[in-house]
């Protein structure tokens, strides 16, 4: 996280004029405002757990989905992916607060809607290291579509079924474009230089989820995709979407939903979180 802290700090020198606007208004304006400073009541943020020590990188996890936005819903049984979300958002923040090697957070803890600019806005008010947003798949027409998939952001889609993925999880937030009003010029310049960076921790993280993970749990063959997701838009934090399985799988589906592969698949992702801060760590001593 060292270089982009520096870049950061060498943006709001360079750029008096668009970071520092903390005013509630400004908060709606979407990403340009999101590399301001964190609001100052933080009351309604969410509890941190794991580790106590406040310097221990911190991973927020997002369970997708949630109060009036159920997510896909699976045809064994009629279950609402926001449901299983929670579920396995859950097993992941106690697997890692278990450890107490890093910190962690979730965006929701029960029923309810968010946004999701608010979800990465949770992230970046958290001073959050690593954000990690969990759903489940569904291909309707392809039963035989099984495994976890990670997607990380670009705003080229990997493929049609990528862009088709976007369009479905980013039907449950604002309409992207909007509140871009502040994102012309050189605010702009300087959060896609933030962003290119976070992107590529992003796609290296997505990496070592496969490495540490794969005993745990099965991908696909083509685990790692790309989309533009406006959940992964945090311009300072390494973000990933990760697809769990898929409910439209009757393995997949009853794997996802059982206690023992929400405990592999929250193993998996405690490795690989704890080996992402370890490699960090390492990196900014070196
Ligand atoms: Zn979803």
């Amino acid at each position: 996280m060292g270089f982009l802290a520096v870049l950061l700090s060498a943006l709001i020198i360079l750029a008096p004029g668009f970071a520092l606007r903390p005013t509630p208004e400004a908060v709606d304006a979407g990403v340009t405002i999101a590399l301001g400073e964190p609001a100052r009541d933080d009351s309604d943020l969410p509890p941190i757990s794991g580790a106590l020590d406040p310097d221990r990188p911190l991973v927020v996890i997002d369970a997708g989905h949630g109060g009036e936005d159920p997510g896909a819903t699976s045809p064994f049984g009629g279950r609402y992916e926001k449901e299983v979300t929670l579920a396995l958002a859950r097993a992941i923040r106690d697997e890692i607060a278990a450890s107490a090697r890093v910190r962690v957070a979730l965006t929701r803890d029960d029923d309810r809607y968010i946004d999701l600019r608010d979800r990465y806005t949770i992230a970046r008010r958290l001073g959050a290291d690593l954000f990690i947003s969990v759903h489940a798949d569904a291909a309707p027409k392809n039963d035989a579509a099984h495994g976890a998939t990670i997607y990380t952001l670009s705003e080229v889609a990997s493929d049609r079924e990528a862009a088709q993925l976007a369009a479905r999880e980013n039907r449950s937030g604002l309409v992207e474009g909007a509140g871009s009003a502040g994102d012309a010029g050189v605010d702009r310049i300087l959060i896609d230089l933030a962003q290119r960076e976070s992107m590529n921790l992003s796609a290296d993280f997505a990496q070592l989820l496969k490495r540490e993970a794969s005993p745990f749990f099965p991908f696909r063959p083509d685990y790692h995709r790309f989309a533009s997701l406006i959940v992964l838009k945090a311009p300072d934090i390494p973000s990933i979407l990760f697809e769990s399985g898929y409910l439209t799988n009757a393995r997949d589906n009853a794997y996802i939903h059982s206690a023992e592969g929400q405990k592999q698949i929250a193993t998996g992702m405690k490795r690989a979180i704890e080996a992402h801060f370890a490699q960090e760590i390492v990196a900014s001593q070196s």
